[in-house]
């Protein structure tokens, strides 16, 4: 008797594979279920599934190797599957990164501040109305004085220089 696909990867649960274009059963390999973290029904295999991406709505592969990773290294919950590709999702946590940066920095950054550190904060800036395409006024505003006071000090150094 099967239970949960044991016996075959074309019997297991649906929601596994919630959403996929395409499930190639041919690339399907065992899977160790004693890594997983489940509570009812474990991935007896990991296989070649097919989504569509939720953000730039390309297709991409997430292959039976990811889904042992997954699974079984990183131990994630058995009956999540991804919804963005991995460039869409590589995306996205570079614009968290780099938020979390900007969070954590521009507060003392204004204060006091070097030339280094404010051309950091007007890069982060750039990078995330890029990406974004419009980021808030007082993000804009913030960087419109940084890129001010980065002026002055490299004024006041030249003019320093020849004394
Ligand atoms: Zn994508």
């Amino acid at each position: 008797m099967d239970v949960f696909g044991d016996t075959d990867p074309r019997l297991m649960p649906v929601h596994f594979f919630g959403g996929a274009v395409h499930l190639d059963h041919a690339s399907a390999i065992r899977a160790d279920i004693q890594k997983q973290d489940y509570s009812v029904a474990p991935r007896h295999w990991y296989l070649d599934a097919d989504f569509q991406c939720a953000t730039c709505h390309q297709e991409f592969t997430w292959t039976a190797s990811e889904q042992k990773a997954w699974f079984e290294k990183y131990r994630f919950w058995i009956d999540c599957h991804p919804r963005h590709c991995k460039k869409c999702r590589a995306a996205k946590r570079r614009l968290q990164e780099l938020r979390w940066e900007y969070d954590s920095t521009v507060a003392t950054t204004q204060r006091n501040g070097t030339c280094d550190e404010k051309r950091r904060i007007v890069a982060i800036i750039g990078e995330l109305r890029d990406a974004l395409g419009s980021v808030p006024q007082k993000m804009i505003d913030t960087a419109e004085l940084l890129q001010r006071q980065i002026t002055r000090e490299e004024e006041q150094n030249a003019s320093g220089n020849h004394l």
